[in-house]
Formats: C-alpha cells, sequence, structure tokens
C-alpha cells in the first residue's frame, strides 16, 4: 500500500530541507533553523557586537576608549597592507576624539583640529579606510564627491547638501552628525588649474568650490536645509556645528608627484638628478610621493587655507599582485569569504586555486583600477556558477582556475562523491 510520504521540515531562513543540512533545529510554532545559518548569524554578531558596545556606552558623545594600536588592529582586519596609512590613520583619529572629549572638560585647552588628506590611485582603500574607522566608532558617516560640488548659488550640489547626507546618515539625529565622519571623494579634482598642473581641466571656478568647501571643513556653523530640501520658505533650517566632524579627503592626485620630484631635485639636485622635473617612474612614485608636503599641494592648485585644514598627509600605495590576492582572501569580509559563504548556503564548496588568484589579480592590475577591478574580475567568473548551483543538487564542490578566470574554460564541478560532473551533464540539465 502506497503511504503518503512523509513531509520534511526546512530551515525558515534559507529554506533548505531537513535532508540538506547536518543539523535542524526545531523552535515554536514550526519554525526550523539549520546549523549553516546558525553559523552566519553567529558570525554576523560577532562582527557588530564590537560596534555596538561603544554606542551603548556613549550615546551622543564618542568615546573610543581605543588606543591607537587598538585602531590600527582593527583596520588590519579588512584593509589589506597600507601600513603607513593605518598608523597616521589610527593617530590622527584618536587625537580628533580626545580633542573633542578634552573640549568639554577643559575649557582653557584649544586643541586645534587636523582633517585627513588620503593621497592614492583609484582602488587603493581610501574609501575603505574611511569607512572601516566609522563603522569601528559609529558613527555616522557619508561619502561626498568633491566633483558633485559647486560654489554657492550655482546650479549643482552645495556644499551643505554633504551636511544633510550626514544628518541621514544619523538618522536625523543632529547631534550624532556633529561626530560623524565626512569622506570627500576626488578632492583632487577640484584643484585650481595652472601652469604647474596642466592635468587638470577645470578652471578657476575650482577655486570657488574650494572656498566653499573650507566653510565646513574649518569647523563652522552652517545652516542645512531639512532632509528632502526647503519646500516651503518658512520650513526651518537645521543648525549643524561642524566644529568636531571629521573630514577625511582622498584623491589620486594624478602628476603630484612630479611637483614632489622637482622641489626634492631642486634642494637635491646631486643624490636625485633625474628626477628633477620629471614624472617618478611608478616604482618610485610612492617613495616620491611620501614626501609630500603642504607646498607641494598649493602648487598642485589648492588655497591655503584648505590645505591647512587637512594637517595630516596620508599617502597610500598602488597595490600590486600579492597584495590583491590578499584583498582576495585575506580580509574578514573579503570577496572570496562572501562568495564561499553564500555558495554555502546551498551546500557548495567554492574553492579558488592559486593559479586563478593570480589570474584574477593580474586581470585587475591590467584594468588599472586597483582592487576596484576584483570585484568585476569574480563576479564575471562566478556568474554561469551562481547560475547553475541552484537547480542542481547534484553539485558539490566547485573549483576555479586561471582557465576560468580568463574565461577560456568554465570551472569544474563535482559531485558529493568528488567525481567531475562534464560540461555535457550540465548542459543537459540546464
Ligand atoms: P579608493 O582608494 O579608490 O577609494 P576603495 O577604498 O573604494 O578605493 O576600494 C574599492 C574596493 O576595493 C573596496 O571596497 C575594497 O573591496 C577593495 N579594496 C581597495 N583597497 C583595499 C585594501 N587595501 N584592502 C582591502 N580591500 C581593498
Amino acid at each position: 500500500m502506497l503511504r503518503p510520504a512523509q513531509p520534511q521540515n526546512h530551515c525558515s531562513f534559507c529554506g533548505k530541507s531537513e535532508l540538506h543540512v547536518n543539523r535542524l533545529i526545531a523552535g515554536p510554532r514550526n519554525v526550523f533553523v539549520c546549523d549553516e545559518c546558525v553559523q552566519v548569524f553567529y558570525e554576523l554578531i560577532q562582527g557588530e557586537q564590537r560596534f555596538s558596545i561603544h554606542a551603548q556606552s556613549a550615546p551622543a558623545r564618542v568615546s573610543t576608549g581605543l588606543t591607537p594600536r587598538q585602531i590600527y588592529q582593527h583596520l588590519e582586519q579588512y584593509v589589506v597592507g597600507q601600513a603607513r596609512a593605518k598608523r597616521a590613520l589610527a593617530v590622527a583619529v584618536y587625537n580628533h576624539y580626545k580633542r573633542i572629549e578634552h573640549k568639554s572638560r577643559l575649557v582653557d585647552v584649544e586643541l586645534g583640529k587636523s582633517n585627513v588628506l588620503l593621497i592614492g590611485p583609484t582602488g587603493s582603500g581610501k574609501t575603505l579606510l574611511a569607512q572601516t574607522l566609522a563603522r569601528l566608532l559609529d558613527v555616522p558617516f557619508c561619502i561626498a564627491d568633491a566633483t558633485a560640488l559647486t560654489e554657492a548659488g550655482y546650479v549643482g550640489e552645495d556644499v551643505e547638501s554633504i551636511l544633510s547626507r550626514l544628518i541621514h546618515a544619523a538618522d536625523g539625529d543632529v547631534a550624532r552628525a556633529q561626530r560623524g565622519i565626512v569622506y570627500i571623494d576626488e578632492i583632487d579634482k577640484i584643484a585650481r588649474k595652472s601652469a604647474d598642473n596642466p592635468s587638470i581641466t577645470r578652471d578657476v571656478s575650482g577655486e570657488g568650490v574650494q572656498q566653499a568647501l573650507l566653510k565646513i571643513v574649518e569647523g563652522s556653523v552652517v545652516y542645512v536645509p531639512p532632509e528632502g530640501g526647503r519646500k516651503h520658505p518658512q520650513a526651518e533650517m537645521l543648525r549643524v556645528d561642524t566644529s568636531d566632524i571629521l573630514f577625511i579627503a582622498g584623491g589620486a592626485f594624478d602628476g603630484l608627484s612630479r611637483i614632489v620630484a622637482e622641489r626634492i631635485g631642486a634642494s637635491r639636485p646631486i643624490n636625485l638628478p633625474n628626477l628633477k622635473a620629471q614624472q617618478p617612474p611608478p616604482r618610485e612614485e610612492g617613495a616620491v610621493l611620501a614626501q609630500v608636503t603642504t607646498r607641494d599641494l598649493l602648487k598642485y592648485g589648492f588655497i591655503p587655507e584648505l590645505v591647512g585644514r587637512f594637517a595630516t598627509l596620508v599617502v597610500l600605495e598602488p597595490l600590486e599582485q600579492q597584495a590583491l590576492i590578499d584583498v582576495l582572501t585575506r580580509p574578514r569580509n573579503a570577496l572570496i569569504k562572501q562568495y564561499q559563504r553564500l555558495l554555502g548556503l546551498d551546500g557548495v564548496e567554492l574553492v579558488f586555486t592559486q593559479d586563478a588568484l593570480r589570474a584574477a589579480a593580474d586581470e585587475a592590475l591590467r584594468l588599472g583600477t586597483g582592487a576596484r577591478g576584483l570585484r568585476a574580475v569574480v563576479e564575471r567568473t562566478l556568474l554561469d556558477v551562481m547560475y547553475e548551483v541552484p537547480s542542481r543538487r547534484d553539485i558539490r564542490r566547485v573549483v576555479v582556475d586561471a582557465d576560468a578566470v580568463l574565461g577560456r574554460r568554465p570551472p569544474h564541478y563535482y559531485n558529493h562523491l568528488g567525481q567531475p560532473l562534464s560540461q555535457v551533464e550540465l548542459g543537459r540539465a540546464a
């Protein structure tokens, strides 16, 4: 006699049946959770706890209680290489928040505010550093693109909009926003065009934007329209004091190394004769840029007042092959780890061979956009995998080699016995 099949229980989160997981834990009212989801939740909570501790101990104030070394160690978990930049930022951030704390206790001590300027090629981790710091400190964070900014009265985005965005990131809490971090991207693009810096195509209006930016960066009271703009003239403007906002600006600063080399060459003509007035070769560029001073930035086309507000200059290096491989595999949220977790939810193991990692790094180097290119390369490589796996219960392992990364051959698929699944089988199932 035929009996109806026993109904299977499923994980209420990922939907997998009890046959496809190791453990399925039952909760009340037919709720189940599988061992794989428990693992994902555990990692999620671990990641978040370190941020919420600060939030609990200091609702409106940012009391980091962290030493520069601890800040560095945290950055180390997410940002590959850039040791010098991480150190400089850890110290700058520590001093910034210490200054804020002291300000309320010792009225007679006036510690000058120092914003940070990150100089480094595209995809070297400038935005990532700023973002990671904001997450660690649990402060509101926003990114502004300097190229979108205009002088007051011109069509485009005015600088106050940056503060609106920060308030938005603080869920409307102006007090919290006043302790936030703003990352200003592509700051180099608002340099004044000059004979020293012909690579900049913007005209003198760059100076107007710099002036406008100075207003919020230097620490002043700015009136910001409420979210969604001021639809009614009588709508109240928000009063924002920017004194305690940390501004981190970043840019690639093409051509700056030539200005630095020129200065070094001029002062040390015997030691560095070949650097004078030349663009240094890429390998030496980092070493030359590491000696950048505010004078060089003035020559690059920045107004002295703005340069004065970015007293901490931090230089980042271009990421080379090994660093790019590390970006793919090492950080807590590394791209390949993310895909491995995602496929793990389908019970599939994802493996990248060493050759595949090298090929992906080389592809990214070829694109010339630093680590930014890695995502595109990995996404392109895994598109077919992500397409096949969900409808194929027999796939248990996927091995990506260099040929797969270069698009010459598909990745290798294996079943639960470790037997290769041929393309014919995969094709039939499709
Ligand atoms: P940029 O220097 O242009 O601001 P980003 O910080 O936006 O570069 O980097 C783009 C992406 O590349 C980041 O989201 C991150 O995934 C990766 N990345 C860049 N640099 C690093 C790095 N040093 N360590 C780890 N990941 C990095």
